[in-house]
């Protein structure tokens, strides 16, 4: 029998590993552009994080979500992401 490996990844604010689909990928680009991932396909290199606002908060707080892209990221982005979690619920 084959096993299906589920593809996990560790969320930027509580850093717990979740399954892909149920966090939102933020990837910078090698243009070092800064966008929200809704496809998880765009290249570059990604960050991920919970839908849940208290994750992206601690993400803010604790500027691992700009460390881990390694560069810094706007308000702009992180206002998007907070509309993308709220809308979710
Ligand atoms: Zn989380």
């Amino acid at each position: 029998m084959v096993v299906k490996k589920i593809p996990q990844r560790m969320c930027t604010g509580c850093m717990e590993m979740k399954i892909k689909k149920e966090l939102i990928r933020v990837v910078k680009n090698k243009e070092d552009e800064v966008s929200i991932d809704f496809t998880g396909k765009k290249p570059g290199r990604g960050a991920y994080i919970c839908k849940d606002i208290a994750c992206l908060e601690k993400a803010i707080k604790t500027r691992r979500l700009s460390k881990n892209l390694e560069t810094t990221i706007s308000d702009e982005i992180y206002e998007k992401l907070k509309d993308e979690i709220l809308n979710e619920k």
